[in-house]
């Protein structure tokens, strides 16, 4: 039985004092319940609680570890850097060197704007594609997530291109109403909506791979026809890749489609567990922004030398020989194993996977869109999480996310996760 005696006591009092007891709010572990274990500190693949119990993570800072927790490369960087100061709010070379490695990886960037997280990295993208284009409105699919910027926290009305109405109080009908939401991997209602409104969109936004309503990989197709239709209608294409960018291919989810959008967001990885966000695409459009244009963005902790050195470190590591291949042959072992597992324990088990971001939904059907996500059993998966914890694996605590594995797993934290998810399914079977 796992002992969460100290966690208990820390989850009391954090709920004193932080709205939730969390500062974001999965943390809080409503979806699978009991009590969050509070984190003492991460090591390679490892979790360690205030309990000191170990877990084997694979939610990874929600993707942002790619290297695994306190990787030396990266902690003995961040010791040098903070000696000499932790931010000056004055350019760097530090920036400049991270920018230049984005540009080099990514062939649609020429340029890059640093910011302090995915959701400004979105919210800013969206502001420059309206002013590029003068129109107002966004395309957005529904179960893809862009950080709670308001255009981005709307949904469907009733009707396919009815207005968009906020999906959170606080975000204005007003606001809502200039995002119009689709269901991820179908293009005629792309079609419609640009065939009805096409003059006002400014663009279309996508995680490529969806990984916030579990992991859905795009359609055959899907991001080459958004491609399309957005330069057929003179709107722009905007590819989030805040969880995607570096982790599917060096030059993230782009260049494993072989599709260019106009502008690309980026997150998580780029700052190596640091807070930071980008984003960037075509130089014509990137000048807009101030100094050199009209389109006001700015960021008293932008560029912050820390977070640099830390998404220096790591794509620095991402760089060595083997690195992609690796986390291919052990998401893959993984996958597989839990599908082995599954059968085993006559639990159906859906699982999606993309390079070294899986789900597997607790469901018979395939998983190809938010429709067929939303039909797995989120009370079986409480459970399956639970069973897994108790075994020493730190799952997402909620059904609709992806586990990441990390250059700092290998085959011994595979071998144990596909132990301890065998005596789970099977416990859970009933
Ligand atoms: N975009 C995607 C695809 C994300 O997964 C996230 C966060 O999970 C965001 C944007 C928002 O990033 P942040 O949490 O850094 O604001």
């Amino acid at each position: 039985m796992l002992s969460l005696a100290r966690s208990e006591l820390a989850w009391q009092e954090a709920q004193r004092y932080l709205a939730g007891g969390v500062n974001s709010p999965v943390r809080a572990f409503r979806a699978v319940g009991g009590t969050p274990p509070f984190i003492q500190r991460g090591a390679g693949a490892r979790l360690y609680d205030l309990d000191g119990n170990e877990y084997i993570d694979y939610v990874c800072s929600w993707g942002a570890l790619i290297a695994g927790h306190a990787h030396p490369d990266v902690v003995e960087r961040l010791q040098r850097a903070v000696e000499r100061g932790t931010s000056y709010g004055a350019p760097t070379e530090l920036e400049t060197a991270l920018a230049r490695r984005v540009v080099e990886l990514f062939p649609s960037i020429e340029l890059v704007r640093f910011v302090n997280s995915g959701t400004e990295a979105t919210m800013s993208a969206i502001r420059l594609a309206r002013a590029a284009t003068g129109r107002a409105k966004i395309v957005k699919f529904t179960g893809c997530y862009h950080g709670h910027a308001d255009p981005l926290l709307a949904t469907a009305g009733s009707g396919l291109l009815t207005f968009g109405i906020p999906s959170s109080p606080g975000v204005t009908p007003g606001t809502a109403a200039d995002t119009i939401s689709l269901p991820y991997n179908q293009l005629e209602p792309v079609e419609e909506a640009f065939s009805q409104a096409g003059g006002e969109i400014a663009a279309v936004i996508v995680e490529p791979v969806a990984g916030n309503m579990g992991v859905v990989p795009p359609a055959e197709g899907f991001l080459q026809g958004l491609r399309e239709i957005t330069r057929r209608h003179g709107a722009l294409l905007i590819f989030d890749e805040v969880i995607t960018g570096f982790r599917l291919a060096p030059g993230g989810a782009q260049e494993l489609y072989g599709v260019q959008p106009d502008l690309t967001c980026l997150g998580k990885i780029l700052g190596g567990g640091l807070p930071v966000g980008a984003y960037g695409g075509r130089r014509e459009l990137m000048e807009l922004l101030a100094p050199l244009g009209p389109v006001y963005q700015a960021g008293t902790l932008s560029g912050n030398p820390l977070a640099m050195e830390a998404g220096l470190a790591t794509l620095e590591l991402l760089r060595r020989p083997g690195a992609y291949e690796r986390l291919e042959a052990l998401s893959a072992r993984l996958a597989d194993g839990l599908r082995r597992a599954s059968e085993l324990a006559g639990v159906p088990v859906a699982v999606n996977r993309t390079g070294s971001m899986l789900t597997a939904f607790f469901t018979s059907e395939p998983v190809t869109s938010y429709e067929t996500a939303t039909l797995a059993d989120t009370a079986r998966y409480a459970r399956f999480h639970q069973a897994m914890l108790r075994r020493g694996v730190y799952l997402a605590p909620s059904q609709f996310e992806a586990a990441f594995v990390s250059l700092a797993h290998g085959d011994e934290e595979i071998d144990r996760t596909l132990e301890a998810a065998e005596e789970a399914l099977r416990e859970i079977a009933s």
